[in-house]
């Protein structure tokens, strides 16, 4: 066991309260009748972060509020910027929980309420180590929180701060702890995410609806002529079907194959969970793999003609879809949105107009999986867990994270100590108080450790 075990089994009790209170403020970021709660959680995060010792601004000219808290020690120390959202999903669906989403309740060695696992119980879980490391002296490292409310909203604001303001965030280390763990009982470190481009395309044909013996032949239909464009884009294989779209994927590191073995991952389980017999992958990948470490096309939505009851002889006049790619390291977005546009072009029949809106795009990701705050991390978690953290990707996308590589520093680590378990975004959301209080522990562990290995620049 290690120091920080005893002090906060000593200290929970009195520090949990802090928890629970930040979880009764419904900051819900999507709807603007809950923005003054959002304020208000904000404002309440910034007092408990002063009480800690902190120097703390709100910066709200570019949205809802950015909290910046600076736990300064001494210029000659590393730098940790801590990142995390205070604003949380809509909970709505009051009748699926157990309780009110924002009245937190304990059961089963859980805690459900809305923001549990996302993202308030890990920056809590970074206030706490604060608070401990701080009863045994200074903080080893200097160490920055920046906390946003709009990350359940895709709103920009810290993507605009960033941009703007990166002098005030310069950082040796970025730490991200909004991403989740694989294995329940594990903490994992998250080394890449997926990019993204987005895209709807809107297909004219004739000028209006038309009967389709009447006028079947000559003109052709929109609906028809998005069947030959989608159906050019990708293969039954899983492969996309654009020229030049695998030429900057960044191949599977051996050692990278190794760590996704160690993970037991459960095909059959996969399988039954999404409601599948077969799996499309592209010969040489696993299941993972494919998600992870290649890129993926996905039509969305698809519109057009006639999609009531029963027949009905119409040649439509107009017909749409969304497409969405994710994209992994090296792929550049702007890259990959111009080949797409062009593949769709050129795939378009004659005699039909095509127009093909942008729906933003965001940088595949590639942060640390070795070197020495990984290995710091490793060690930490180690340490807590008894066993070393599961080395994984995601196949979803977290633009800020590129965004902080890009400003602040490349050096960008994620350390996840939820799991799917958690069910973040449903009803019920949840977190283990042993994965909670692994969290605090790792954390204040990790920061200690970080000093004697980051080097400050
Ligand atoms: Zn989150």
């Amino acid at each position: 066991m290690n120091k920080y075990h005893d002090l906060y089994e000593e200290q929970k009790n009195v520090l949990f309260q802090n928890f629970l209170t930040v979880l009764k403020f419904p900051s819900v970021s999507a709807d603007k009748a809950f923005h003054p709660q959002v304020h208000a959680c904000a404002d309440w995060l910034c007092d408990y972060m002063k009480d800690l010792g902190a120097k703390v601004e709100q910066i709200t000219q570019y949205g809802l509020p950015v909290i910046l808290a600076d736990f300064f020690v001494d210029k000659s120390l590393p730098t940790v910027l801590f990142y995390g959202h205070y604003d949380v999903q809509p909970a709505n669906d009051r009748e699926l929980w157990f309780q009110d989403p924002f009245d937190p309740l304990f059961r089963d060695g859980k805690i459900f309420g809305r923001g549990v696992a996302d993202d308030k119980g890990p920056i809590m879980m970074g206030l706490f180590a604060i608070s401990l490391l701080k009863h045994f002296g200074k903080l080893p490292v200097n160490i920055k929180f920046v906390l946003e409310g709009e990350e359940e909203s895709s709103g920009k604001a810290l993507f605009d701060f960033v941009e703007r303001e990166s002098e005030k965030i310069k950082s040796d280390l970025v730490l991200c702890t909004d991403t989740g763990g694989f294995r329940t009982g594990r903490a994992a470190i998250t080394y890449s995410t997926r990019g993204l481009v987005y895209k709807q395309i809107d297909l004219v044909g004739p000028s209006h609806d038309l009967h389709s013996g009447a006028y079947g032949g000559p003109v052709m239909p929109p609906t028809n002529a998005l069947a030959l464009i989608l159906a050019g884009l990708f293969d039954a294989q899983g492969r996309i079907n654009i020229p030049g779209v695998y030429d900057k994927v960044r191949p599977i590191d051996p050692d990278e194959r190794k760590a996704y073995a160690q993970l037991e991952f459960d095909v059959e389980r996969y399988k039954k969970h999404v409601g599948s017999n077969t799996l499309v992958c592209e010969p040489g990948f696993t299941p993972l793999e494919q998600n992870w470490c290649r890129p993926n096309l996905c039509v969305n939505g698809i519109v057009g003609g006639y999609t009531g009851q029963g027949p009905k002889t119409v040649l439509p006049s107009v017909a749409s879809a969304k497409i969405s790619m994710r994209l992994v390291p090296d792929q550049n977005p702007d890259e990959i949105s111009q080949l797409l546009e062009k593949r769709i072009r050129e795939l378009c029949p004659p005699g039909i107009r095509l127009e093909i809106k942008d729906f933003g795009r965001a940088e595949p990701f590639m942060g640390l999986r070795s070197g020495p705050a990984a290995d710091a991390a490793s060690e930490a978690i180690r340490t807590v867990y008894n066993a070393g953290p599961d080395l994984i990707r995601e196949g979803g996308t977290i633009p800020i994270l590129s965004h902080f590589a890009k400003y602040v520093n490349p050096n960008v680590l994620c350390l996840g100590f939820t799991g799917s378990e958690c069910n973040t975004h449903g009803p019920n959301e949840n977190l283990s108080l042993d994965a909670f209080d692994k969290g605090v522990e790792t954390t204040c562990l990790f920061f200690e450790l970080l000093a004697g290995r980051l080097r400050h620049s």
